[in-house]
């Protein structure tokens, strides 16, 4: 594996996130989420207890229906847990109202998707402008240029997604969740439509977002060899985390991934 040898984890010399606020980036106590009600109900999160550290990369690892993209939306204010209390750089989120957690999306996470989720009329600068534009903020042609700078893609500014690859669109989403310096970065599958060279250039973005900006990013991932990327790699199995692994390689990452399917049995004959 050609991974960051040496470059990692020199918390030292690690800047202090631009928030303002004390404590975790991240913090779920006793997270749980239902669907449906009764005999049929689905304990999708079955009490999740977590806080992560700002400026750190923890990825999110769990057999097909275990939980993840609850989890991810439950702790981006996606989703409303059915009960338990979420905090965003601070902030507790499970009580306020749909245009604050709108608000709040905008201003302080950032998202990467498997999809990109560009807009296809609008150019690489006015998608990375969009989260301030939302906002109501300036258009902040020095910052856009800054971010598609920091992703390699300053000459690309005046394209639109269509002309450009898979992974670039993917680095262009990268500094869209930049441009407003958020609390949290969270990426759900962030790889998965790319191939194995440029999922490696997305993710070491990623992770110079962590170690250069002091940036916080929660990506869940089915790939053992993007978890290992990320500091700390929480394993999740029926709606509860069933432990971690720090600094773990892809093929540790690999294994644990491989006891935990064949001890819930989740996997087989699932997709992933
Ligand atoms: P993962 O992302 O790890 O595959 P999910 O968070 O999507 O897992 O799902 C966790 C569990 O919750 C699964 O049993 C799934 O079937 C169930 N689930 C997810 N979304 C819904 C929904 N909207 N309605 C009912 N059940 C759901
Ligand atoms: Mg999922």
């Amino acid at each position: 594996m050609r991974l960051r040898s040496g470059k990692r984890h020199t918390v030292d010399a690690r800047p202090e996130a631009p928030a303002a606020t004390p404590g975790p980036a991240v913090e779920l106590r006793d997270v749980r989420r239902r669907y449906g009600r009764g005999g049929g109900a689905v304990h999708a999160l079955a009490g999740i207890d977590l806080a992560l550290p700002r400026g750190t990369f923890t990825a999110v690892m769990g057999p097909s229906g275990s939980g993840k993209s609850t989890f991810l939306q439950c702790a981006a204010g996606l989703d409303r847990p059915t009960s338990g209390s979420v905090r965003l750089g601070g902030t507790e989120i499970t009580g306020l109202d749909e245009n604050q957690l709108t608000e709040l999306r905008r201003s302080r996470l950032g998202f990467v998707f498997q999809a990109f989720n560009l807009l296809p009329s609008l150019t690489v600068e006015q998608n990375v402008l969009l989260p301030l534009r939302l906002a109501g903020q300036r258009q902040d042609h020095h910052r856009a240029a800054a971010v598609l700078a920091r992703v390699g893609l300053a000459d690309k500014a005046r394209r639109r997604p269509a002309e450009l690859s898979g992974g670039q669109q993917q680095r262009v989403a990268v500094a869209r969740a930049l441009v407003t310096s958020p609390d949290v970065i969270f990426a759900d599958e962030p790889t998965g439509a790319l191939d194995t060279g440029t999922a490696a250039e997305v993710l070491g973005l990623l992770r110079q977002a962590v170690d250069t900006l002091g940036a916080t990013v929660v990506m869940v991932t089915h790939d053992p060899t993007a978890a290992a990327w990320a500091d700390r790699v929480l394993f999740l199995a029926d709606g509860t985390f069933v432990g971690g692994l720090e600094h773990g390689t892809a093929e540790q990452i690999a294994a644990r991934m491989t006891a935990l399917s064949g001890r819930t049995g989740v996997l087989a004959g699932a997709a992933a």
